[in-house]
């Protein structure tokens, strides 16, 4: 497996001058184009690490599964699913079309930007910065990682930028789907897309839903099955933006990208992975990452189908 990794990363660097960095978020575009890391985590607990698997990131929309569980676990499946739907869209992940052409108003999927602003409207405290410390607490539960921390020029420039994602909000205020204070829960969204992590962290969440929501470590269960399965749902029919249904095809795995580079990968009952290459494809995913991850399931045949 180890040599597999290193050989992998190696036969990959080259798609990495075909992408870009992200500037809609200007501090992204300091990232370092050339990383690409990769970590594996088993459910017996052993993790295989390659390349620039130090290397921090921000985990942007990978967050979303994460509040998506938390609010699963504070509010029920029957209050999500009132506000926020079931189905891939098949349009960019920050797209407004079909929040005002398709009745009743409520974003398709929690794996879309307004899907996921709406989730982060539902997490349970008093004021934005206690829900970002509950959020933070689970994510360092996760990833077994106390020191995960928020990347504090990474959040500004979202908040100095994100107004497509404000647009986004004010809408679904407008039509009562965000029943609060939406500056506060673009505050937590922004918040939770900029901790950053490396591919270990991402490879560990991967474990842990690969595992059914129980702690690796301690053997508990933090998360209900059932939450966890519908998890691993979106991020199978939704979770690489548009081109989700060619990654279902060519890999087969539940994953979920982010525009830091990152991607989450689970194969149930067997391993987290987790990988790093900040260059992105035309549709937001990491463009070294999906060509790695794709031999990686076709030596190791994870494909779940
Ligand atoms: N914070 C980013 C945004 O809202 C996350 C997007 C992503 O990673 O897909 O645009």
């Amino acid at each position: 497996m180890q040599e597999f990794i290193q050989k992998i990363i190696a036969d990959n660097k080259k798609y990495i001058e075909k992408g870009t960095l992200p500037a809609y978020i200007p501090e992204l575009t300091k990232a370092k184009k050339e990383a690409l890391g990769l970590s594996i985590v088993m459910l017996d607990g052993k993790e295989y690490h390659g390349g620039d698997h130090r290397y921090k990131f921000t985990i942007q929309s990978i967050s979303k599964v994460i509040t998506l569980l938390l609010a699963l676990e504070e509010k029920g499946e029957e209050y999500v699913f009132s506000k926020v739907g079931m189905e891939p869209t098949g349009d960019p992940f920050n797209s407004m079309l079909k929040l005002e052409t398709v009745r009743p108003s409520k974003p398709f999927n929690p794996m879309i930007n307004a899907g996921a602003i709406a989730i982060s409207s539902m997490i349970e405290g008093r004021s934005s910065m206690g829900k970002v410390e509950k959020l933070l607490a689970f994510f360092r539960q996760i990833t077994d990682n106390p020191d995960l921390t928020i990347n504090e020029n990474v959040y500004l420039s979202e908040k100095r930028t994100g107004d497509r994602n404000r647009a986004l909000a004010y809408f679904m205020k407008d039509v009562g789907v965000i029943d609060k204070d939406v500056e506060g829960s673009l505050d937590v969204y922004f918040k939770q897309c900029a901790i950053e992590v490396t591919t270990q962290d991402i490879a560990r969440i991967g474990a842990f839903l690969a595992n059914d929501g129980i702690d690796l470590k301690t053997g508990k269960t933090l998360v209900h099955k059932k939450h966890i399965k519908i998890a691993k749902t979106f991020m199978f029919t939704c979770g690489m933006y548009n081109a989700s249904g060619e990654f279902a095809i060519n890999v087969g795995i539940p994953a979920k990208s982010g525009v830091g580079g990152g991607i989450l990968a689970t194969v149930p009952g067997k391993m987290g992975i987790g990988i790093v290459g900040p260059s992105l494809d035309d549709k937001g995913n990491s463009i070294a990452g999906i060509q790695m991850i794709r031999d990686l399931s076709e030596k190791y045949k994870l494909s779940i189908l």
